[in-house]
């Protein structure tokens, strides 16, 4: 059987490496370019936003990714990564009230009082919640070792056109297959002049971690490859179309605000800024076209795009061979 995997993100990648695990074999054909999936640290944070919600296969999808990372480190790939943990610091009771309703028992995690805070913590917070399990990793060297480990053909371009069994790349070629997956992230939706929800953000990239752990709340900071470090968030006020990610001066300054909030930045220098765009509403299963998609992954990509991924490949490889 022969897969057509448009995209090479988490997404796709990862839908690659499960439907060559099953027996197929895979074509991806990707651009190369403003995949949100090459964010330098990404953060594997099963407990979202200022509500704490944890999605009830993040679990699941925490252990799937980190043995990932595991299996693609034994097969020679060096993926950047982290699992020491993530710390969410919560401003007062009620934030934690609400974060602690929404803890699933299974959810290994400790309640930090100031006392037992790391230095770098900024003061201020009351409370700091430590989940064990999160932790971070190299968005571009996970979706790279995913697409080397499966084996996937992976071809660099564009599709401008592609239907249920087969892909029109920019320059003319028509690749066929038995089955096509859809995972064109932000940007391919976009291009695709889809309707969406778009979210840019910007992580500006320091020339060391301005905290071990990685801590989070309203934007992060944490650790990257080769003892460096981030500050990040996704902040800008959603677009319905995919627009080139720019840093406008006020996002700068809150985002420096933020991160002041959270660490001690005094000493740490900026290096670079890299910007991206992610794309709100899943999407995992086969489309009344005939056409398999996996996208919308929000802010979930790492956390739960392999898992996703698994279940589409899985899919895949049933219904098409009956
Ligand atoms: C600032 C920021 C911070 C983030 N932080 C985190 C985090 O801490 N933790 C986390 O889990 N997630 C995080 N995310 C979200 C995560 O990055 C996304 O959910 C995830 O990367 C989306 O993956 P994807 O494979 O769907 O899309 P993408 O990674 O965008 O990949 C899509 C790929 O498809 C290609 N493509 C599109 N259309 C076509 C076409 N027609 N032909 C050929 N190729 C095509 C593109 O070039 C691209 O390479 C963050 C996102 C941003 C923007």
């Amino acid at each position: 059987m022969r897969v057509l995997v448009v995209g090479g993100g988490v997404a796709g990648a990862a839908v690659a490496y499960f439907a060559a695990q099953g027996g197929a074999q895979v074509t991806v054909v990707d651009a190369g370019i403003h995949a949100a999936s090459h964010v330098p640290s990404a953060l594997l944070n099963p407990v979202r936003g200022q509500s704490g919600q944890v999605d009830g296969r993040a679990l699941e999808g925490l252990a799937l990714t980190w043995a990932l990372v595991r299996e693609l480190e034994a097969a020679g790939w060096s993926i950047p990564h982290g699992q020491e943990g993530v710390l969410r610091p919560v401003p007062d009771e009620r934030t934690r009230a609400k974060f602690a309703r929404n803890l699933p028992p299974a959810l290994p995690h400790r309640w930090l009082t100031p006392g037992d805070f790391p230095a770098s913590l900024s003061p201020g917070w009351p409370h700091a919640l430590l989940i064990p399990a999160g932790g971070w990793l190299d968005g571009a060297a996970f979706c790279a070792g995913l697409l080397d480990v499966s084996g996937a053909e992976v071809v660099r371009g564009r599709a401008v056109a592609w239907d249920a069994h087969s892909i029109t790349l920019e320059e003319g070629p028509r690749l066929q297959g038995d089955a096509l997956v859809w995972c064109g992230g932000a940007v391919g939706s976009g291009w695709a002049s889809e309707a969406g929800t778009h979210r840019a953000g910007t992580l500006l990239t320091l020339d060391r971690p301005a905290t071990a752990l990685p801590v989070s709340f309203g934007a992060y900071l944490a650790p990257r490859a080769g003892g460096t470090g981030v500050l990040g968030a996704t902040f800008e006020v959603p677009t319905p179309t995919w627009q080139e990610p720019t840093l406008p001066a006020a996002s700068l300054r809150w985002l420096l605000n933020r991160g002041d909030a959270l660490a001690d930045l005094r000493g740490v220098r900026v290096t670079g800024r890299w910007s991206g765009i992610r794309l709100s509403g899943l999407v995992a299963g086969r489309q009344p076209d005939g056409v398999w998609r996996l996208s919308g992954l929000s802010s979930k990509g790492f956390l739960l795009g392999p898992l996703l991924a698994r279940h589409v490949a899985g899919d895949v490889l049933r219904e098409t061979a009956t």
